[in-house]
């Protein structure tokens, strides 16, 4: 993609500091992090959303995540992390090129995952798990 800036990263047209790289997955660190050592997992193929990802590369970009998270985790001496996907504008995605982030968390880091659960009214979850299960089906 001529316009994709993590492609542009990818052919080595923009910088990035690369930490994982093989046939098809890349990983390089987020320019603005939401803490030291936040990092991007990509595919190298252009895909904008994570659906459109054939299972071969996302087994591939899974099979990177659990080599880098750790790494990350031991490099800042962190307590965990969290594994980030904003798949759609509506989710947050900025960027149209499908992305993991890996953000290394230390307890009270102050860093938050604050979002208000809700609930189902009557009759709710039963409607909504038989169209999950319907969309499932095809
Ligand atoms: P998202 O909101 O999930 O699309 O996240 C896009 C992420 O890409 C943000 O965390 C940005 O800080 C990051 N980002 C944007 N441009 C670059 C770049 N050139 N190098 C590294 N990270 C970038
Ligand atoms: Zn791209």
């Amino acid at each position: 993609m001529a316009d994709c800036i993590f492609c542009k990263i990818i052919a080595g047209e923009l910088p990035s500091s690369k930490i994982y790289e093989d046939n098809l997955v890349l990983s390089f660190m987020d320019i603005a992090p939401l803490s030291p050592g936040h990092s991007l997992v990509i595919p190298k193929n252009h895909y904008e959303t994570f659906p459109e990802v054939p299972p071969d590369e996302a087994a591939a970009v899974a099979a990177a995540m659990l080599k880098i998270a750790p790494a990350i985790v031991a490099a800042q001496n962190a307590d965990g992390f969290n594994l980030l996907l904003a798949n759609g504008a509506c989710a947050g995605q900025v960027v149209p090129h499908v992305h993991f982030h890996i953000v290394p968390r230390k307890n009270g880091d102050g860093l938050g995952f604050a979002w208000r659960h809700a609930s189902y009214g009557d009759g709710e979850m039963d409607k909504v798990h038989q169209a999950i299960l319907a969309a499932l089906r095809g």
